[in-house]
Formats: structure tokens, C-alpha cells, sequence
């Protein structure tokens, strides 16, 4: 709390998972801009370099860590080694994931056991790990999703599953958290320009714009913003929710 009784981000440790590129170096270098100590992490501590670097001219304490995220052993060292470093996890981001796209029929079993345990076990991984420390200073949790775990998608049957999964379990902790004064809530992005979305063709992206309302992709840093309020004072009196962030694509029609 500050001096205002409001909870703000300045002078917090926050964890941000995905944080090498795309959407989780935004959220780490807006927290970073907000006054918070960042562990960025990725699949390894060298991928973080740049955000570190970015972080670190905004606020001090910027560090970069490397984990397999769907490894619960190693994400419980980790956290371990954060807590001993930074001292706390106030905010705690789980951003990273994967797809590996392919129509039911073809998907392999592969396919589908990589993405769950890379998004929804990894984000469960890092919420029970760090759910004492954030109980300790009545923080927040804050976990990437996709609107795809909303409306569901062909071709992502594996991928729209565990964002599903990670909007479920974003409801559940935050209701079993919520006696400690922790926040759990997600944000799920509709279609942002990053190395995910790299690979669609300038044809299929012209056809997803005419299905998005604002007429235009996002951007990490839009999604960041969301984060960040779900993060800062905005989000006191805010839990288990799920901010969609999509130009409107989920309104369908
Ligand atoms: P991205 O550019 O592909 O970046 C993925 C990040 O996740 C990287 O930092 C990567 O680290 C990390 N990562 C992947 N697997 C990991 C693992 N096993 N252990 C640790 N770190 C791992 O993706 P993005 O577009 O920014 O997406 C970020 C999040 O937003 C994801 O959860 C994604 O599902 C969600 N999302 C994205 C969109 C979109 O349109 N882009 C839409 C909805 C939701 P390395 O650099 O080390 O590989």
C-alpha cells in the first residue's frame, strides 16, 4: 500500500513469464515503467536479455531467469531462487505459451498433451509456487488467457482447451486466494501482432481484420495496458474476471 492507502505497482517485485519478446516483454517493461522490480523470465535466461536491458532504464532490480515452465520441479527452485533474490512476488504475470495448431483429426497426442502443459500447467505451476509469497503481501496474479478459450476455434482444439483451462483455474484460485486479499484474474487477447501470429499469411490476416470491429490488429503493448491496470490500483476491488482484449472479434456477427 502506499501512502495514499491505494495498492500501487511502484516498489513491487512482479514475475513475468514469456517476458524474452511479444506480449510478456511488454508487460514486463510497462511494470518496469511503473516502478517494479522484474524477474523476466523465458526458456532460458539469455532469451531475457533485452528485456532486462529495457527494463532495467526505467526501474532497478530487472533480472532475467531461464525455466521450462511446464517442469513443476524446476518452477518451484525457481521461484524459490526469485523470493531469495528479490525478496518478494507481489504481481505474478503467466504469459508464456505455445500452440501447435492442426485440425482434431490430425492433431497427435503430442500436439495436445506440449500446449496444455506448456499453458495450463505452467500457469498452475507458477500460481501454487508463488501463492504463499503473494498471500504474504495480498498481491495479484494475473494470468494470459485468449479469447480463443472463450469462443473456442477449429484448428485449436489443444490450444483453445488450455485457455479455457487457464480461465477456470484463474476463477478458482482467485476465489480460494480471495480470504488473503490476492487478486487472480486473466486477460484474453484476441489476435496481436507477435512471433505467434507470424506465420498466418498477409491473405488470412486481411480476411481476420474484416472480423475484428475495430478493424485492425493489436498490439503487445495494448495488452500490456490491460495487464497493467489489472496489476496497479484499477485493480483492487477486482477478481476472478477475465478482460478480454480483442477489437471486439468475440462479439462475433
Ligand atoms: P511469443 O511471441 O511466441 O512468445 C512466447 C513467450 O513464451 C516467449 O517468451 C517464450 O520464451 C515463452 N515460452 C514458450 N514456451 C515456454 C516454456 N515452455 N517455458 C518458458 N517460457 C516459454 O507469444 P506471444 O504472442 O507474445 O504470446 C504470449 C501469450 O499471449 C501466450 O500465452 C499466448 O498464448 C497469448 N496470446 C497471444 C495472442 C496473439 O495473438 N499473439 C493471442 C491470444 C493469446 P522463449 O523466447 O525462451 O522461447
Amino acid at each position: 500500500m502506499s501512502e495514499s492507502g491505494l495498492w500501487e505497482v511502484e516498489g513491487k517485485a512482479a514475475l513475468v513469464t514469456g517476458a524474452s519478446r511479444g506480449i510478456g516483454q511488454a508487460i514486463a517493461i510497462k511494470l518496469s515503467q511503473m516502478g517494479a522490480r522484474v524477474a523476466c523470465v523465458a526458456t532460458s535466461a539469455e532469451n531475457c536479455a533485452d528485456t532486462v536491458a529495457a527494463c532495467l532504464e526505467h526501474s532497478e532490480g530487472a533480472r532475467a531467469y531461464g525455466v521450462d515452465v511446464s517442469d513443476t520441479d524446476a518452477v518451484d527452485a525457481l521461484v524459490k531462487e526469485v523470493l531469495s533474490e528479490m525478496g518478494s512476488i507481489d504481481i505474478l504475470v503467466n504469459n508464456a505459451g505455445i500452440t501447435q495448431d492442426q485440425l482434431l483429426l490430425r492433431m497427435t497426442e503430442d500436439d495436445f498433451d506440449r500446449v496444455v502443459e506448456v499453458n495450463l500447467k505452467g500457469t498452475w505451476n507458477f500460481l501454487k509456487s508463488a501463492a504463499r509469497g503473494l498471500m504474504k503481501s495480498g498481491g495479484r496474479a494475473i494470468n494470459v488467457a485468449s479469447v480463443v478459450g472463450v469462443t473456442g476455434n477449429a484448428g485449436q482444439a489443444n490450444y483453445a482447451a488450455s485457455k479455457a483451462g487457464v480461465i477456470g483455474l484463474t476463477r478458482s484460485v482467485a476465489k480460494e486466494l480471495s480470504g488473503r486479499g490476492v487478486c487472480v484474474n486473466a486477460v484474453a487477447p484476441g489476435f496481436i501482432e507477435t512471433d505467434m501470429t507470424s506465420e498466418i499469411t498477409e491473405a488470412a490476416a486481411e480476411q481476420l481484420k474484416t472480423s475484428i470491429p475495430l478493424g485492425r490488429v493489436g498490439s503487445s503493448a495494448e495488452v500490456a495496458e490491460a495487464v497493467a491496470w489489472l496489476a496497479g490500483p484499477g485493480g483492487a476491488y477486482v477478481t476472478g474476471q477475465t478482460i478480454i482484449v480483442d477489437g471486439g472479434l468475440s462479439l462475433g456477427g
